[in-house]
């Protein structure tokens, strides 16, 4: 009889707060994997806890070109989650590591958008306050202005863009989108209209942002948007925090400029005790928690284990962020 016996791979989660690496321990030990948890921070944490792993999981912790160049033997990283903007994915592919993220069930983060959008229009939790507080009385909310016929704009129009656009179609409002990188055919298929962004930003009643963050994204709502939208108008962001600029947008949140905005992100996570975006009381802050549900957590944790065991057995990722790097990787 022939035994097989795996060599010991050494996979690292550089982060990671799910509580527990269970679900990646029992998918990843038949491939001969050890996995550790680890709660990294810095780069500097990410270098010495990481540098020896063939395989990295990442939640949120910096990999830049610097952390990236100290990996001696790594040869993928995988993100919990769709977002990569946390990882130097040029540095990754001329070291010819797969960067890898995981495509789960969006529909939470669609559900979430919509969530807020409500929350904001219809003054929910102001209204939850004030009962709780004592006061029955309606006008204590007022005023509502009914969202049927109001105007939607939406900021990139990929999976996540596309599910909001769906679910909102039953509100009866008007769809515009501005996304510059998808086919001219994909607007009539969704039955939106196609804008450019000052259209869209002058126009919308409501603004929800569903683009990646990177250098063109950063900061594409600033004090030029802000002042340019509608004075009713409300904003929601569960992409990225550092595609508002934050400062502009409590500025413009103060000194009424629009009327709200409703933020699942933040520039910087948890935000700083002392933002004053924390103290106004016309914008509601979720904890980056669009993604989450029961469901989802689960899929996020198996689809990311899965995508390390499968290149620890010679394949490629079946997400594989930088495709580039399949010219430097030989088989
Ligand atoms: P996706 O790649 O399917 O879609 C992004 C869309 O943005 C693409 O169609 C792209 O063409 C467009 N885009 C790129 N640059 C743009 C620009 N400059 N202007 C306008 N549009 C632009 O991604 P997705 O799955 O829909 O996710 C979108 C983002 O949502 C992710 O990058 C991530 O940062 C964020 N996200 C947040 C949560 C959360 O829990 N809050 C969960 C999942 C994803």
């Amino acid at each position: 009889m022939v035994m097989f016996c795996l060599g010991r791979f050494k996979v690292a989660i550089t982060d990671s707060d799910y509580g527990s690496c269970d679900i990646e321990e029992m998918i990843l030990s038949p491939f001969g994997a050890d996995v550790t948890l680890f709660q990294c921070r810095t780069e500097d944490d990410v270098i010495r806890c990481c540098a020896d792993a063939d395989a990295l999981l990442n939640q949120y912790a910096p990999i830049t070109r610097r952390v990236i160049e100290s990996l001696q033997r790594t040869k993928v990283i995988v993100r919990y989650g769709v977002g990569v903007d946390n990882i130097d994915l040029k540095a990754a592919t001329e070291k010819g590591i797969f960067v890898a993220n995981v495509i789960y069930d969006l529909t939470d983060v669609a559900d979430h958008t919509v969530g807020l959008i409500l929350s904001l229009v219809r003054k929910i939790p102001w209204a939850d306050k004030n009962v709780k507080s004592g006061l029955w009385d309606w006008k204590s909310v007022q005023p509502i202005s009914r969202l049927k016929g109001k105007t939607v704009g939406i900021i990139g129009f990929g999976r996540i863009g596309r599910l909001v656009a769906q679910r909102l179609r039953g509100f009866e409002v008007k769809i515009v989108v501005y996304d510059p990188y998808i086919p001219p055919e994909l607007f009539s298929k969704f039955g939106v209209e196609k804008v450019d962004f000052k259209t869209l930003i002058r126009e919308s009643d409501i603004i929800t942002i569903h683009a990646p963050l990177t250098d063109e994204t950063k900061h594409m709502i600033g004090e030029e948007e802000l002042k340019s939208m509608k004075r009713n108008a409300i904003v929601i962001n569960v992409s990225r925090g550092k595609i508002i600029d934050e400062r502009a947008l409590y500025k413009a949140l103060k000194e009424g400029w629009i009327s709200g905005a409703g933020l699942d992100v933040m520039e910087s996570e948890p935000p700083e005790k002392g933002n004053p975006l924390l103290k106004l009381s016309n914008v509601i802050i979720t904890p980056h928690m669009a993604w989450y549900s029961r469901e989802s957590l689960y899929e996020i944790r198996r689809i990311a284990a899965e995508e390390v065991a499968r290149v620890l057995s010679g394949q490629v990722p079946m997400n594989l962020v930088n495709k580039d790097v399949l010219e430097k990787i030989r088989f």
